[in-house]
Parts: structure tokens; C-alpha cells; sequence
């Protein structure tokens, strides 16, 4: 049987996409290598854009609603609350297991056919149609459609390599653990619903330490270029706040492994579409380049990617000149994640980190100045921001008293050099 559109992978970016196509009468069959139970290393934070661009999810998927973004330098700390009337949410915590089979059975309910413990393991284009080789349980099968999706995460590889396509090569490493907590010591000592974020070079150069809460317990990773399990291991044992925090948490298994690894992309791939063939999510190196996330991206992406197979499908053209569409439609993805990619600069690169996030924490500090960046978290942090209007004064006005705070820290020369980082930095001068 032919298909239109066959998509390889079923986390987040390829559930959303078969479903944007089945809902618009695309015939379409998603396969997923994992089963619907799988552990899946993710924080499992939801930036607000997930809801305001995909609305709401049910309860049961949701642990909890972040009101706080707690934010550590090495020795400053500012804890930013979301408006006390609740209507700017900072975001949400989920499951990845339980969202992802969430996003498959909206998908099969649209009426894409889905398909898990099924792994794509190679692909052919012809040159009327995309034939791929998948291995179902014990059985293999080949299948064929109009067009392919790879949303196949990072390690999807070995298909970019058989289309001889672009594929993600510059690799982080994330790490991450689950403690159980009841819920009463999540609220006692968190807050509730949290994003605690670590910065230290000492600890991490290229990345930082995180908790998140759920309902009962704590998600607790770190994200570096490489990472070392006994170097995390040490974190949560030793660090003066991380190791309170978890006094007492019991660690919790999953498949017979307390510490889970794995990659996230570091690039951002030149060319996201080919003859038959779209890239979405991690596959297409779509993630934010300074907080690593990445759940918004993938589904985004999985999004327009299915409006341009629409498309294609009404005029029977699936040729990478038509879906090259696609790329110029990932034109707000491409700009926030160069927005990310500036703050990646400045704090990662710059060799200023811990001086930088001090100096934020003592700024913003300011309750005044908090409550507003946090009522605009999420434009500032996508940075799509229009010259004069309300947020971008905001921005101007942080960019400013930054600027002021350093002047007082740092010699002229070394100031110079962080005054050219940091405006460039902010989309806004
Ligand atoms: C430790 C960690 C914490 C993170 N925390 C957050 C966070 O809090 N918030 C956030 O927004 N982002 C977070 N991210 C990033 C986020 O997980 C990814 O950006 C997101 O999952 C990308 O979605 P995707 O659909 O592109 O890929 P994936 O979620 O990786 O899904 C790809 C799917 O394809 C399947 N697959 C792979 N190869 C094949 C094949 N050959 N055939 C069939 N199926 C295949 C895989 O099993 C997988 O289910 C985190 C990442 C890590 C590593």
C-alpha cells in the first residue's frame, strides 16, 4: 500500500505533524521505534508558547503549572514569580512518556495510521515515491509513500545519511535523574511548580544544572558539551543548594537505570527539506540554543511541515523546489533560535558566565523590574521584538542596567569587550 506521507519518528514534532496532516485528509502512517511506556530523558518543561500556539493540554498530562523561574549564579540568586493574579503562567511540567503517547493518540484519533515498537531502518527515493524498510516487532516490512518526514530526533542519523542529507553533527550531552518527593515537600521546599536553573562554569561551561518539579518528585539534570556521571553524581551529593533540596529524595529507577543520558543538537542544519523528504524537530538541529529547549520547536516545526505537505499533496508536487516552501515557513523558529544563539554566545562563550548571571540575578532583584520581565517572559526570551514597542523598552531598559552593573565590576578594557557582547546579545539597541 502507498501512503502520502510517511513519518519516521513519534515524539513530539512527528505526533504533531500526523496529525495536521490526517486532520487535513492526508494519508498518513507514523512509525515510532519506542513502545508507548518508554522513559525518555526530558525536563519536561513547557514553555507558555506551547499553549498559546497549540492551546491547552488535559490535566492529566500536566504535573504542574510553573509560577517560578528560580535563577542561580554562583553566588547570587533571583526568584522571578509569575503575576499573583496566575494570568501569565511561566509554563507547565509534564511526563515525556505520558505527553508523547498523548501527542500519538491525538494523531491515531485524526486518523493517522500509528505505529510503536516500529523502527524505520532505511529509506530508498525513487523518483516518483520514498520506499522505506521498517522493522515491526519481530517482523520487517516495506512501505511506500509521496513524501517522508525524518522526526527522528537525534538519533535519527542513519536516514540523513541514506538521503545523503544535512544531519545534526555538533552534539551537547544532557544528563538527568528522578527523586521521589511527596508532594507536600515539593510545595514546602520548591514553591510547587518550578524552573530551578544552576549556572556555573566551575560546574558546567556550555550549559547549566537544573531542577524541575512534578506532583511527587524532581526531575534533576545537567546539560554540557560532555558529561560525566560521576561529576553528576557529586552535584546532587555535595552542591550546598542542589544536595538540601534532595535531602531525603529517593532516587527513582526506570528499565533498570537511575541516571539517564542523551544528546541534544547543537546546530541548526542549513537545509531542512530535500526531494520527498521534510526534517522537523531535533532531526533538523531545531532547538533553542541557550536553555536547550526544544519540545515548542519540534512541534512548530511538525506543524508546518504538514502545512506545506498539504500543499504539495493539492498539487501533486513533492519536489524539493516546492517544499523548499517548508524552510521559508520556519522563518520564526529560525529567528528566535538565533536570538538563543546570542545569549548561547554571550554566556557560553564569552568566558564571563558567572559574572553574567550573577549580575542578572542582582537586577532583577528589583521587584519592580522582575514582575515586568516576568509578565514578558516569553516574548523577551524569543526575542521577536518590534523597536519601540512596550517590551523592547523593557528589554532596552535590563540591556541598560546590565551594562551600568558591569561598568562598576570590570576594568575599562574588559568592560569594552563585554559592552560589544552583550549589545549584541539583545536584538534591540
Ligand atoms: C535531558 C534532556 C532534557 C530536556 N528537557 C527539555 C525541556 O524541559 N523542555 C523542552 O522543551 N525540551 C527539552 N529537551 C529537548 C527535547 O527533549 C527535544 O528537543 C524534543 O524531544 C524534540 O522532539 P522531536 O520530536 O524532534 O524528537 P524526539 O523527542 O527525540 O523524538 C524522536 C522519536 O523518534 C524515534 N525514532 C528515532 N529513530 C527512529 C527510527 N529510525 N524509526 C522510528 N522511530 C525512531 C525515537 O524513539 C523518538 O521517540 C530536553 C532534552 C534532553 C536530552
Amino acid at each position: 500500500m502507498k501512503y502520502d506521507v510517511i513519518v519516521a519518528g513519534g515524539g513530539p514534532g512527528g505526533a504533531t505533524c500526523a496529525e495536521f496532516l490526517a486532520k487535513n485528509d492526508v494519508d498518513v502512517i507514523l512509525f515510532e521505534k519506542g513502545g508507548n511506556d518508554r522513559y525518555k530523558a526530558c525536563a519536561g518543561g513547557l514553555m507558555w508558547h506551547n499553549e498559546l500556539d497549540f492551546g491547552p493540554l488535559p490535566p492529566e498530562i500536566i504535573e504542574r503549572d510553573v509560577d517560578h523561574l528560580l535563577l542561580h549564579g554562583p553566588t547570587n540568586f533571583v526568584d522571578l514569580q509569575s503575576d499573583s493574579n496566575n494570568s501569565t503562567k511561566i509554563g507547565q511540567l509534564t511526563y515525556r512518556n505520558r505527553l508523547d503517547c498523548y501527542f500519538r493518540e491525538q494523531a491515531n484519533r485524526s486518523g493517522a495510521t500509528v505505529e510503536t515498537n516500529s523502527e524505520v531502518l532505511s529509506v530508498t527515493n525513487h523518483e516518483d515515491y520514498v520506499e522505506i524498510e521498517v522493522k515491526s516487532n519481530s517482523h520487517e516490512k516495506r512501505v511506500k509513500a509521496d513524501a517522508l518526514v525524518i522526526a527522528t530526533g537525534v538519533h535519527g542519523n542513519k536516514l540523513h545519511r541514506k538521503l545523503k542529507i544535512d544531519r545534526p553533527l555538533e552534539i551537547q550531552q544532557a544528563i538527568q535523574a528522578e527523586f521521589y518527593l511527596p508532594s507536600h515537600i515539593v510545595e514546602e521546599r520548591f514553591g510547587g511548580g518550578v524552573y530551578e536553573l544552576f549556572f556555573d562554569s566551575k560546574i558546567a561551561s556550555h550549559g547549566y544544572t537544573w531542577i524541575f518539579t512534578k506532583k511527587e518528585g524532581v526531575s534533576v539534570g545537567m546539560c554540557n558539551k560532555t558529561v560525566d556521571i560521576s561529576h553528576f553524581q557529586d552535584i546532587l551529593k555535595y552542591h550546598p543548594v542542589i544536595s538540601q533540596k534532595l535531602s531525603g529524595a529517593k532516587q527513582i529507577e526506570f528499565e533498570g537505570r537511575h541516571i539517564w543520558a542523551a544528546p541534544i543538537p547543537d546546530r541548526i542544519l542549513e537545509h531542512i527539506f530535500g526531494d520527498k523528504v521534510l526534517l522537523i524537530g531535533d532531526a533538523a538541529g531545531f532547538i533553542d540554543r541557550f536553555t536547550y529547549e526544544g519540545i515548542w520547536h519540534a512541534r512548530m516545526s511538525g506543524k508546518l511541515a504538514a502545512e506545506t505537505l498539504v500543499k504539495a499533496k493539492k498539487r501533486s508536487d513533492y519536489t524539493a523546489s516546492f517544499l523548499l516552501k517548508y524552510q521559508k515557513k520556519c522563518n520564526r523558529i529560525f529567528e528566535i533560535i538565533k536570538n538563543s544563539q546570542k545569549m548561547h554566545h554571550l554566556v557560553y562563550h564569552s568566558g564571563y558566565m558567572n559574572l553574567f548571571i550573577d549580575t542578572m540575578a542582582k537586577i532583577l532583584q528589583d521587584k519592580d523590574l522582575s514582575d515586568r520581565y516576568t509578565k514578558n517572559i516569553q516574548t523577551l526570551l524569543e526575542g521577536l521584538l518590534e523597536p519601540g514597542d512596550e517590551i523592547a523598552q523593557l528589554s532596552i531598559e535590563f540591556q541598560r542596567r546590565l551594562l551600568d552593573a558591569l561598568q562598576k565590576k570590570l576594568d575599562k578594557r574588559t568592560f569594552r569587550k563585554i559592552n560589544r557582547l552583550v549589545e549584541y546579545a539583545y536584538f534591540i539597541k
